[in-house]
């Protein structure tokens, strides 16, 4: 491994975030808290935080895409991506780094305008691949190194949405975000 880099300063973590155009998730142990719930037919259940949900909702409505992409396969993912409205849901991709690639490729992203968040091993030729590399506060201590921004959150518990955050303030559109939700929320009754 190389030797870390240092942590990027406040204002060098808010300009790589500001430059962000889609943001692309792995899915167990950052979009859930990684657990899996297995029946006689395979797995069955996977738990998501509803405010990770709607954060994803408010960056889309803010023009801020995301995409999912995970080694696993799982209906319970395509489900829930799909209920978000994600840009793009990518499964079974045990290579993830040219499935990256190959997902800025079709979206015209240049790599420093992507923020990848993962929480393990394989998410490191990913995150080395993007201009924000971001984990859960539970990833891997291997993954916390390299990331250029460590959530307080855990995995499944709201480090999605500080990502999202992250990247909505540092591009000035985060009040605007909240009143959008605000009257989206008053019309629907629910968004995420
Ligand atoms: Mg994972």
């Amino acid at each position: 491994m190389t030797e870390p880099q240092p942590k990027p300063t406040k204002e060098e973590l808010s300009a790589r975030a500001a430059r962000v155009r889609l943001l692309v998730f792995d899915v167990d142990g950052v979009l859930t808290d990684g657990g899996l719930y297995y029946g006689d037919g395979g797995e069955l259940m996977k738990r998501f935080d509803v405010k990770d949900g709607h954060a994803l909702v408010m960056a889309r409505l803010m023009g801020l895409p995301a995409a999912l992409l995970t080694a696993r396969t799982s209906t319970i993912v395509e489900v829930r991506g799909r209920e978000l409205g994600l840009a793009a849901i990518l499964q079974g991709k045990k290579e993830k780094t040219p499935a990256l690639h190959d997902l800025l490729t079709q979206f015209s992203i240049p790599p420093e305008s992507c923020a990848y968040m993962g929480d393990d091993l394989n998410d490191l030729g990913p995150m080395s691949h993007v201009g924000l590399s971001s984990c859960p506060a539970d990833a891997v201590p291997e993954v916390r190194q390299e990331a250029h921004f460590v959530a307080q959150n855990r995995g499944g518990h709201g480090a999605a949405r500080e990502l999202v955050e992250l990247c909505l303030k540092a591009s000035g559109r985060w009040e605007e975000a909240v009143g959008l939700m605000r009257r989206s929320e008053k019309k629907s009754g629910r968004v995420g």
